[in-house]
């Protein structure tokens, strides 16, 4: 039997007050709130460890990259790679999309070929790609989503077979929609013809389990903030066989192995992706929040989650002149909707005044809006510790917001 309450003694914030209202956090997407054992790393490495890594000619720095490469060996673990050499850290998914882009891009794609996308992604997984295909002469092509507002798996095996693009970059878990893809299927598919296939997970970890060797995908990455650790630190997962092959694509210290003028030679993986200082306290704390994550009944709090989504739908459903985004979808939890004639801006200022924080407006997903005709909606999105009382509450706000503006 999951105890929410407490689980909710974990998270400090929790108890926070705004306008005089106990906190209801539900802007999970953008990110989430942090652990007591998570702060807690945090400030225990900056009073008893901090140093630099690998530069370890005193016990501190030894102690700082034992710990250091112990993080990797446990984000290895959690998302069962083969070795740890194949975990790269980044400062989050938007700056591993782009080491991605920039390295396997340049490896890949030629002019004419194709990367295929999806209409919902995050711009994180539009922009690098878009940047790449400008320079490189290659097209980006989205796949579009049904009326359901979940993945035209037809229409992106038809564009598969049309284009045969060498890069599909997929999210596993939409952030505006909260729509789980079928990425096992997609990954499958773009292999059969032939694409390297890189999964944006950013929304993914909190609420699934991953396994990247089951996916069987050639990337993975994710960020830290968003499945209860702390900003500034992400994941690339690569496999190693590809990562071997593909040139650094930032440079400086720690990723080399000599430097002259007359020339560099670069580190073995992963530091020949990791340029200059790397995230350490970060790493850390991101290990004891993988920790954390597993030592839940991660199944039974997916449900949860689920459930969540469910009693807010029942309660809003039948409100007049709403629209809720994928209602029927396969979700990790993340209510997307409009109220007719009411600015999403506006619903979520007068819910914020109380103490309900949701997010609007286009969620970093311009090409989803501009296919579902809106310029933005209200999003809540719930996790691991939220409550019904919470949703509750939040629908009985809303209802009272819609009436009172109208
Ligand atoms: N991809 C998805 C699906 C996201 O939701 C986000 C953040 O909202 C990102 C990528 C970018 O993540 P970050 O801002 O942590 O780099």
């Amino acid at each position: 039997m999951l105890d929410i309450k407490r689980l909710r003694r974990d998270f400090p914030i929790l108890s926070s007050r705004v306008h005089g209202r106990s906190l209801v956090y539900f802007d999970n997407a953008a990110t989430t709130q942090k652990p007591k054992a998570v702060i807690d790393a945090l400030t225990r490495y900056y009073k008893t460890t901090n140093a630099n890594v690998h530069r370890g000619s005193h016990s501190l720095s030894n102690r700082a990259t034992a710990q250091f490469e112990a993080a990797r060996e446990t984000v290895a673990a959690f998302i069962n790679a083969t070795a740890s050499h194949e975990v790269i850290w980044t400062r989050g998914t938007t700056e591993g999309m782009n080491l991605v882009a920039q390295t396997l891009g340049p490896y890949a794609l030629n002019k004419d070929d194709t990367v295929l996308v999806t209409t919902m992604e995050h711009h994180a997984n539009i922009v690098p790609w878009q940047q790449l295909c400008q320079r490189v002469g290659a097209k980006l092509i989205p796949a579009p989503l049904r009326g359901d507002q979940t993945l035209d798996l037809k229409a992106y095996e038809a564009l598969l077979d049309e284009h045969t693009p060498k890069i599909v970059s997929l999210c596993h878990v939409s952030n505006t929609l909260g729509v789980i893809n079928p990425i096992e299927t997609c990954i499958a598919l773009a292999k059969q013809r032939g694409a390297y296939t890189v999964i944006d997970g950013a929304q993914a970890v909190a609420h699934l389990p991953v396994d990247v060797q089951k996916l069987d995908c050639d990337f993975y990455l994710f960020s830290g903030h968003k499945c209860f650790g702390p900003t500034g630190i992400g994941v690339v997962w690569g496999r190693s066989t590809l990562l071997e092959s593909l040139e650094p694509w930032q440079f400086g210290g720690e990723m080399i192995k000599t430097v002259s003028f007359s020339g560099s030679t670069f580190n073995d993986l992963p530091f020949k992706f990791e340029a200059g200082t790397p995230p350490i306290s970060e790493a850390i704390a991101l290990a004891t929040t993988l920790d954390y994550l597993t030592n839940q009944d991660r199944e039974a709090l997916h449900q949860h989650e689920q459930n969540l989504r469910a009693q807010a739908i029942a309660l809003l459903q039948d409100m007049d002149g709403i629209t809720i985004y994928a209602p029927n979808s396969e979700n990790a939890g993340v209510l997307s909707f409009n109220v007719a004639g009411l600015h999403h801006q506006d619903l979520a200022l007068m819910l914020d005044e109380a103490g309900i924080a949701v997010r609007s407006g286009h969620h970093c997903t311009m090409p989803l809006m501009e296919s579902l005709g809106i310029d933005g909606t209200v999003r809540a999105s719930f996790s691991i510790y939220n409550t019904v009382d919470e949703v509750r509450y939040f629908a009985n706000t809303l209802i009272e917001i819609v009436t009172q503006l109208r």
